[in-house]
């Protein structure tokens, strides 16, 4: 007899209106295809729970553990800049929380586990394709080292589902620092309901930002909190060429992790404007946006705390300008922060900023590869022997050279050798990351032949991403020209 589950459900004790009560759907077979045990032990939940058929049951949403108490969450949010007064867990379904072995509570969710009142039209399901997608690429930016949320399991319902094709049917176990969304606050103001907001905001401060209670000002020590951790995120995703692609209001946790895994994808080779999901037609969620659509997103938040922030309108609006005005300090502090280290430049000089615009120019123009070129030029740092490698994956590896040659001069004033410096690079230059013909390549095994040793496979070593692993050195390759062109589909 194992242990149940230490459920502590804080979000189930808001009032109703912040949350629809509601069972998952049963389904017919239940089958387990990935439980992540060390993020159940991290959880306080012993793993083997999961190793039974009951415990597998669990993970569909066919059984509901003991002091589970499964809601689904009410929300609104600007998608693709319109603004929709109710979305809400459409196919998510939240368990409950727990407060895991370092003392923060973190939410348990099923995803794909049938209708709620929030569905629509929608069925309220997921396929297998989407859920090994979410449970890859969400691990990989936790080993990345990227505040996120996590996979817990990866489960088959044993029914299909219709999309364009029929499809196998899975739900994925989310574990989230929790699911307040700006879209969440956006819910409570678009009905004028500003006791809910307080009620929302002073929530989302206990658990999340303890601090901003005791500040002389709580709501505005709040948002400029949210901001700061908005901004540190959105600098993180693009120090490693990751894309979020529906960067709607509804998909931006309060928290400050990235949530929602749809179309997501990381690029290979770098191009300020690139877009992978089919339905960004405008490119509104381009790689290089992405900071300008966060501070977007934040300002909506901003507009739902002005009630909060003072009982003066003029006196609220100017604070919460105050505040968002502060974006572009942290964000640029983040950003060209984690440059800097990337290029191994620890002292700050003149001419840093040209020289480091450079290099992403040249890349631009010369279509080379994110991850590799400054995976490699780890390896340049410490010999120019190690030139070569990073030189071929320029178009014209002369303007690589050029480049180079400033690069050096500007290593010879830092203080570090030539090792240290490497291995400084090394920790914060990933060697892999999810490429996409990769986990399309997972997919594709798992759906078509129920293969998961790829999905295996790819997950250890995406687990060590600063590491290098011989023997793997290929999981590190672009795509082959064939497969160089990416869409991504938000997977509903
Ligand atoms: P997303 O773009 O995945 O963030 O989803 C936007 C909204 O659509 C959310 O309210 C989801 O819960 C809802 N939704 C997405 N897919 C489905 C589905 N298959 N069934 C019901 N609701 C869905
Ligand atoms: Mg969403």
């Amino acid at each position: 007899m194992t242990a149940p589950i230490p459920f502590d459900n804080s979000y189930a004790r808001l009032p109703d209106s912040f949350y629809a009560r509601v069972l998952p759907t049963p389904v017919a077979a239940p089958g387990l295809v990935k439980l992540n045990s060390a993020l159940a032990l991290q959880l306080g939940i012993d793993p083997s729970l999961f190793a039974t058929p009951e415990g597998v049951e669990i993970l569909v949403g066919k059984r509901i553990p003991e002091g589970a108490e499964p809601i689904a969450t009410a929300y609104a949010g600007h998608q693709f800049g319109q603004f929709v007064p109710q979305l809400g867990d459409g196919r998510a379904i939240l368990l409950g929380e727990v407060i895991d072995c370092s003392g923060t509570r973190r939410d348990i969710q099923l995803k794909g586990s049938g209708p709620t009142p929030f569905s629509r039209r929608g069925d309220g399901r997921a396929a297998l394709g989407p859920v090994l997608r979410e449970y890859i690429v969400s691990e990989a930016m936790a080993a990345l080292g990227i505040p996120t949320t996590r996979a817990l399991a990866a489960a088959m319902t044993g029914e299909t589902i219709m999309r364009d094709t029929i499809l196998p049917g899975a739900v994925l176990t989310r574990v989230a620092s929790s699911h307040i969304r700006v879209g969440t606050f956006q819910f409570f103001a678009a009905r004028r309901d500003v006791e809910a907001l307080r009620h929302l905001a002073d929530y989302a401060i206990a658990r999340h930002y303890p601090d901003a209670a005791g500040a002389a000002q709580p709501y505005r020590a709040f948002l400029d909190q949210v901001i700061a951790r908005q901004a540190e995120l959105v600098a993180r995703w693009l120090l490693v060429g990751f894309i979020h692609g529906v960067m709607n209001t509804d998909n931006m946790s309060i928290a400050g992790e990235t949530i929602d895994y749809g179309p997501c994808a990381f690029m290979d080779t770098y191009g300020p404007a690139t877009v992978f999901s089919s339905i960004d037609y405008y490119g509104r969620y381009a790689y290089a946006k992405q900071p300008a659509m966060a501070h977007w997103n934040l300002a909506r938040l901003a507009d739902c705390l002005i009630p909060l922030l003072s009982e003066n309108q003029d006196e609220a609006i100017a604070q919460a300008n105050d505040s968002l005005a502060g974006f572009a300090a942290r964000f640029n502090a983040a950003y060209f922060g984690g440059l800097r280290r990337k290029l191994a430049l620890s002292t700050e000089l003149e001419g840093d900023s040209d020289l480091m615009q450079t290099l992403l120019d040249r890349m631009a123009v010369n279509k080379a590869d994110f991850t590799l070129t400054f995976r490699r030029l780890c390896d340049a740092a410490a010999s120019p022997e190690a030139d070569d490698m990073v030189r071929s994956l320029f178009e014209n590896p002369a303007a690589f050279d050029e480049w180079a040659i400033g690069w050096r001069q500007r290593l010879e004033h830092e203080p570090q050798d030539r090792n240290a410096r490497r291995d400084a690079m090394r920790r914060v230059n990933p060697a892999f990351i999810p490429r996409n013909h990769r986990v399309e390549a997972v997919i594709e095994a798992a759906v078509a032949r129920r293969d998961f040793a790829p999905f295996e496979a790819l997950l250890s070593v995406l687990s060590a991403p600063y590491d290098d692993q011989p023997g793997f050195a290929h999981y590190s390759d672009p795509p082959p020209p064939s497969q160089a062109s990416y869409q991504t589909f938000c997977g509903t």
